[in-house]
């Protein structure tokens, strides 16, 4: 069963369970479930199966001393499709990649294996993670457990799901406007969005380079903590990512709510249970005040012109000569910000497009920092709205665009966030967002 790590782990050392009984266990589980779900676009599970098998044969002749060598010893995971993983096809949840096998593995993936981790398959998401539904995969939707008329948030849809469902112990998704966060809060699980810079983006594929992000998905924040003690640090391949130890835990802390974070629009009893998690904070004796976020209500605008940007750069190099299929195979939403992207670059428009947004960045980022100068972390909704239907915003990019509205800030701040449940709506999970200066992880982990 999905339990914390140390529950999951104890089973194997107690001999409760071993590593290839659990596999075999996420295995049947993703046979009776996942069909309906689709949260999996690729199932590595004789290679999981092979690798549990050697795992449990090395904690016979060992002992308990892997689990010290190996700290994610014995536990199963997920990853987005995005994610390369050496001689496992990687689509970016695009039929453009549909036969592309990588030669080698990102970091990350490279991080969780060496640390006993397993491998059991890559997650359906967004295509080239453009989308907050999960609507946009070429290998079709992905329904939310709790709902399956409802999505389950994009763009990380199946790696959020997998979790959910108790498919594997955790999952790895990325976060590049919201795509880590609003996934765990429609689906009640724990979602970091890590702070840029923390995570090497060696080896995921490009969406945003300048906002993308490693995020995680587990069942609790202390698990969390752990994938990301794991994986975060400087590889010598990503000369964005810094070793810095951020701010520690404290007893008590200074709370910020921002005052833009509940605007007009939003769902009434999302906002309800969001106070509440609120209230109860502060009733635990943490100082919890009032901040400004300005120029929130342009981050979505900035938003939507920086990530168009770079993404019509970074999708340049998807040619049909050197992998995949030739340019036809984009989708709608990839040729959508490919053209957006390209238009806010052109020589004519970039002052009055891009060059804007990149001033409402700066913006966005010292309006951080000064918030971050008065208080250690803040709290707010991570969505506006319960879970939506499916296809209800499918037609719609502008109102799926705007189911960002409390998450992109955060990736244009770079700063880390970390959504964790906070209660149920009509029977649907809602999220709180914890946000944290940059680096500020272990203050997040410690709050949640
Ligand atoms: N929904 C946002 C977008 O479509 C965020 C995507 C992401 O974080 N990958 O751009």
């Amino acid at each position: 069963m999905i339990t914390e790590f140390s529950k999951a782990q104890n089973q194997i050392k107690s001999g409760q369970a071993t590593v290839k009984s659990r596999v075999e266990y996420f295995l049947k589980r993703i046979e009776e479930f996942d069909g309906e779900l689709n949260s999996f676009i690729t199932i590595t599970g004789e290679e999981a199966l092979k690798k549990a098998e050697q795992m449990d044969t090395l904690f016979s002749e060992k002992g308990e001393e892997v689990f010290e060598k190996m700290p994610l010893f014995g536990l199963v995971f997920s990853a987005k499709d995005m994610y390369l993983t050496e001689g496992v096809k990687t689509t970016a949840g695009s039929k453009l990649l549909s036969d592309f096998v990588p030669p080698y593995s990102s970091t990350v993936i490279s991080r969780l294996t060496e640390a006993g981790a397993i491998l059991i398959g890559k997650t359906n998401q967004d295509a080239w993670a453009h989308g907050s539904s999960g609507e946009n995969s070429d290998f079709g939707v992905t329904k939310n457990p709790w709902d399956k008329s409802r999505v389950p948030g994009g763009s990380s849809s199946g790696a959020a799901v997998s979790v959910a469902a108790g498919f594997c112990d955790f999952a790895m998704g990325t976060d590049t406007g919201g795509s880590v966060r609003l996934p765990a809060s429609f689906t009640n699980v724990v979602g970091l969005k890590p702070t840029y810079g923390a995570i090497s983006r060696y080896g995921v594929i490009a969406m945003a380079s300048s906002l993308d992000t490693m995020g995680n998905f587990a069942i609790s924040s202390s698990d969390s903590k752990k994938i990301f003690d794991i994986v975060k640090g400087q590889d010598g391949f990503d000369q964005t990512v810094l070793d810095v130890n951020g701010a520690a835990p404290k007893t008590k802390y200074t709370i910020g709510v921002p005052k833009q974070y509940f605007s007009e629009g939003m769902d009434p009893s999302v906002e309800r249970l969001v106070l509440d998690a609120i209230e109860k904070i502060s009733q635990m004796g943490h100082k919890v005040v009032e901040v400004e976020l300005p120029s929130t209500d342009y981050a979505i605008s900035a938003y939507y012109v920086i990530c168009p940007a770079e993404v019509s750069s970074n999708l340049g190099r998807y040619d049909g000569v050197r992998m995949g299929l030739n340019r036809d195979a984009f989708g709608d939403e990839a040729k959508r910000r490919i053209m957006l992207g390209t238009y806010v670059l052109e020589s004519g428009y970039v002052d009055a497009y891009y060059n804007k947004a990149v001033a409402v960045r700066d913006l966005i980022k010292s309006e951080f920092e000064q918030a971050f100068s008065k208080v250690d972390l803040m709290l707010a909704p991570v969505s506006p709205t319960l879970p939506f239907k499916l296809g209800e915003k499918s037609n719609d990019p502008l109102s799926m665009y705007l189911a960002d509205v409390y998450t992109v800030a955060i990736n244009i701040a770079g700063v880390c966030a970390l959504s964790v449940p906070c209660g149920f709506s009509d029977d649907l999970p809602v999220g709180l967002q914890i946000i944290g200066p940059s680096f500020g992880e272990q203050m997040v982990f410690d709050l949640a």
